[in-house]
């Protein structure tokens, strides 16, 4: 892949000398080149900046250079320009992964408020462009985004890391979640303790431990790419708000209807609650739910027992739903939402509601006799 900057700071890009990008621009893999813009500008002073026209702030980048730049280094058919700006789309890995299949890569490195929009528009006309954003801030020139641009698209390449398997299970890989922690030697440090099941040479175990540390890890910081994964159907697992109460009791009612029948007994806070309880539930819980063709279809909730339990509570699905797997996809999330230091989950289900406790078990809870909990339940626990 043949990779060209456009820059009034050439010596912004001497890291590419190192690591594995200038492993791989010695081995032939990559051809980096970088051009100092100024080298086009016709001027005693090498000017590539000028005044706003319609007034305000700062400095322009003029189209003239640019124009120059484009034609010596021969960009047309067959080259991506790529302008790096806070107004472009955002970079994300789709799109690292997308750059990766190009020949060739031409960063145009933007200064002082940016470059005059016939550039692009021209660049545009010659070849194919991407603005691209780093993110929602605005960095003081292009450069550092382009490098970043750089290495997230040329480590994607065939034959660029040494291990082709370190990209399967990365953040933002295929499965679209954050990666688990990682740990190395020695296996305690500073009084901390490598987790145990990482010893155990376990290959089932350790994979289901990264799994749900993956999972619980993006509930906890990056719901939003959690989401889309979490039901077949696209429908996103939200966190509750209090306008939800009604529909929350209703959904109430009726899955606790069921709870009573299957019981033999309406002694069951949840069934007796008002509009205000649920208010207060809503406060006080971390309350998720999911909705289909705009109506509430299930919710769960939990919150902080004591420092490192998870209370869980109210895994409603509504009755027409039952069995379609939504109730085990709202337990994992629920569980995955925990806070970092929790260490075990604890939840109640009816004593005699044995489609409950099925499902339970199968998600790892146990039942514990010896954690009496409210009348007519039983409590079930699980270790995170
Ligand atoms: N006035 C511009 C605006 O508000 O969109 C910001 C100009 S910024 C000070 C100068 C240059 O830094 C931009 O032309 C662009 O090349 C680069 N830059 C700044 N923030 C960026 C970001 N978030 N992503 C990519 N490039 C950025």
């Amino acid at each position: 892949m043949r990779l060209d900057y456009l820059t009034i700071f050439p010596d912004f890009f001497a890291p590419l000398e190192l690591s594995l990008p200038g492993k791989a621009a010695a081995s032939g893999l990559l051809d980096v080149r970088v051009h100092d813009l100024r080298q086009w500008a016709t001027d005693r002073h090498h000017t590539v900046d000028d005044t706003p026209y319609g007034g305000g702030a700062g400095m322009v980048m003029k189209p003239e250079p640019w124009g120059e730049a484009f034609g010596a280094l021969g960009v047309g058919a067959g080259t991506t320009v790529v302008f790096t700006t806070p107004s472009g789309e955002p970079f994300d890995q789709r799109l690292a992964a997308e750059l990766s299949g190009r020949e060739r890569l031409v960063f145009a490195c933007g200064r002082y408020e940016g470059i005059d929009q016939r550039v692009i528009d021209h660049a545009r006309e010659i070849a194919e462009v991407r603005e691209i954003s780093l993110g929602d801030y605005v960095l003081n020139g292009g450069e550092v985004a382009a490098l970043a641009v750089t290495e997230a698209v040329v480590r994607l390449l065939p034959g660029f890391m040494g291990n082709a398997d370190s990209l399967v299970e990365e953040s933002h890989a295929e499965g679209g979640l954050l990666e688990y922690p990682v740990y190395t030697k020695p296996r305690t440090w500073q009084g901390r303790e490598v987790p145990e099941v990482l010893l155990s040479g376990d290959h089932g175990r350790v994979a289901a431990w990264r799994a749900e540390e993956a999972r619980r890890r993006t509930a906890l910081r990056r719901p939003d790419l959690l989401h889309p994964s979490v039901l077949d159907d696209g429908s996103p697992i939200v966190r509750a708000v209090p306008a939800d109460a009604g529909e929350i009791l209703t959904l109430q009612r009726a899955c606790w209807l069921q709870e009573a029948l299957a019981n033999d007994t309406l002694d069951i806070p949840a069934l007796q609650e008002s509009l205000d309880d649920v208010r207060a539930g809503l406060a006080e819980w971390d309350t998720w739910v999911v909705r289909r063709a705009g109506r509430l279809v299930a919710a769960a909730r939990g919150k902080l027992e004591d420092a490192t339990t998870w209370d869980i509570g109210r895994v409603m699905v509504a009755p027409d739903l039952q069995g379609s797997g939504l109730g085990r996809v709202l337990l994992e999330h629920i569980q995955a939402v925990a806070p970092e230091q929790v260490t075990s989950y604890q939840l109640f289900t009816g004593a005699a509601s044995a489609r409950n406790q099925r499902l339970y078990k199968k998600a790892g809870f146990r039942l514990r006799p010896d954690l009496p909990g409210p009348p007519h339940t039983v409590t079930l626990t699980k270790r995170r």
